[in-house]
């Protein structure tokens, strides 16, 4: 019998936040992946869960005891348009546990089965994109960003019915919540300001305590949120990643990254860069990642206004401040990891416009975003012979060769040594990111040969996405013509 102390504070809130729902059993569960490591963090490591009851845990096979089944309750903005009801509809959270680090965790089965919010989709997911999400969320927790994380992977035995038939998996994952602002919206959406402010209660208590302490708890909570996804954005954009689905169902409370779909990294740099096959207009290109993200935060600010003040005018005034802020927190967050990631240790005015250029010089060279600031990470002072491999990414190199010109001479201000300067550079600029074509190979030769070797040497490299790892060169390298995936999936 599995022993896990599950808590399920969410279902103190009442029965408008949730339905109580079981996963519905699949027919021959095997394990793909045990996150151990994870586990191990979640204080979980003595319960057995790489085991046959472990499965049948991350299959939905057998509820563990002290687990709660629910299906959560959201609303969402998707592509800007209101939906009053989404909800989980394939996913259902087991229950918390509280880790060794003392923080809560949700945990959540994804693909286990329909539930009330299922809007006639069949509950389950894919094998692919648990996969996708298992890489790309782990790999997003070794480059240091903020992210749900995946547990297990159990493929179902089962098919699910998409355009064709593919094989079936649910995911385990876990957040330190899974309030998103789109669980806000719903409970605005039906005029129930009680609902609201018991869950600006829990995600205060649960998620930033520090704004318990402040005058108005609810402008503190507001701000807090402002400032995680303001430094979330900016981690996106220093790694080149693109969420592919910024709805405000799909933005988490927490500040982690959360419901990988569509998503990618970028190989060559392209400020209009769109991966979704259903992203038409571009909303959710790279470049419109921050702006959407106020969007959002600013539908959260709507359905917050009630809390905010006692009268409607001077809460609206509190939000607009709040919400101003962002792009202030966004670019000085962004700045100074540019600044990390071009080795300026220093802050000097013109930062901002040096750094643009190269960002503007990746763009019309389609340089390698991540490879540009690798090889950058390994350059000294003086020129020397690493700076071929810098050019060889850019079709043009007189441009680049002004701007390192303009570099160097800004490096001479700076106090760091070369090897000083190129270790700080290269303990944030990756080696490795889980790049599309490569996931994409992971997940053709699961699903065609029911071969995980591919996704397990890409799982494998991405444990130390900073670290040279010899033998696997072939990981960082863009890819080839033939290899470039043309269309990327609608996620589920
Ligand atoms: P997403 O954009 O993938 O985060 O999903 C948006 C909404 O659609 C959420 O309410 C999901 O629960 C729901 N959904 C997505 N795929 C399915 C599915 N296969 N079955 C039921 N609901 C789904
Ligand atoms: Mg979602």
């Amino acid at each position: 019998m599995l022993t896990i102390p599950f808590e399920n504070t969410y279902l103190q809130l009442g029965k408008a936040f949730f339905v109580k729902t079981r996963p519905t059993p699949v027919r021959q569960p095997e394990m793909i992946k045990f996150n151990k490591e994870l586990a191990a963090k979640l204080g979980l490591a003595g319960t057995n869960l790489d085991s046959t009851e472990g499965l049948a845990l991350f299959a939905g096979n057998q509820i563990p005891a002290g687990a709660e089944p629910i299906a959560m309750a959201y609303a969402g903005h998707q592509f800007g348009h209101f939906n009053t009801q989404l909800g989980d509809g394939r996913a259902l959270l087991l229950g918390e546990i509280v880790a060794p680090d003392t923080l809560r965790y949700d945990i959540q089965l994804k693909g286990s089965g329909p539930t009330d919010f299922s809007r006639g989709g069949d509950g389950r997911a894919a094998l692919g994109p648990v996969l996708r999400e298992y890489l790309v969320s782990e790999a997003m927790a070794k480059l240091g960003v903020p992210t749900t994380r995946a547990l297990a992977a159990v493929s179902s035995g089962e098919e699910v019915a998409r355009t064709q038939l593919l094989p079936g998996a649910i995911l385990t994952r876990i957040a330190t919540s899974y309030v998103r602002v789109g669980t806000f919206q719903y409970f605005a959406a039906r005029g129930n300001d009680k609902a609201i402010q018991q869950l600006a209660d829990y995600v205060i208590h649960r998620n930033y305590p520090d704004a318990t302490h402040a005058d108005n708890p609810y402008l503190a909570l507001f701000e807090m949120i402002i400032a995680r996804q303001a430094q979330l954005l900016a981690q996106w954009m220093q790694l080149g990643f693109i969420h592919g689905v910024m709805n405000t169902d799909n933005m988490s409370i927490a500040g982690e990254t959360i419901d990988y779909g569509p998503c990618a990294f970028m190989d060559h740099f392209n400020q209009q860069q769109v991966y979704s096959s259903i992203d038409r207009q571009g909303r959710y290109a790279y470049h419109n990642q921050p702006a959407i993200a106020q969007w959002n935060l600013t539908r959260l600010a709507e359905c917050l206004i009630p809390l905010l003040a006692d009268d409607a005018e001077s809460a609206i005034q509190h939000a607009q401040e709040q919400l101003d802020n962002f792009q202030q927190l966004y670019h000085h967050a962004w700045l100074a990891g540019m600044r990390q990631k071009t080795g300026l240790s220093q802050e000097q005015e013109n930062d901002a416009v040096l750094i643009h250029a190269l960002l503007t010089l990746m763009h019309d060279n389609q340089a390698d975003f991540t490879l540009t600031f690798y090889h950058l990470s390994r350059l000294t002072r003086d020129p020397g012979s690493a700076d071929r491999k810098l050019h060889r990414l850019f079709k043009k190199t007189t441009d680049l060769n002004a701007w390192l010109g303009r570099w160097r001479e800004r490096l001479s201000a700076e106090p760091l040594s070369d090897s000083e300067r190129q270790q700080a550079m290269q303990a944030v600029n990756p080696v490795y990111i889980p790049r599309n074509h490569r996931i994409e190979a992971a997940i053709r030769a699961a699903e065609d040969h029911q071969d995980f070797t591919l996704f397990h040497q890409l799982h494998h490299v991405l444990q130390k996405p900073y670290e040279e790892q010899p033998g696997q060169e072939q990981y960082k390298l863009p890819p080839l013509a033939e290899e470039v995936v043309q269309q990327t999936f609608c996620g589920t």
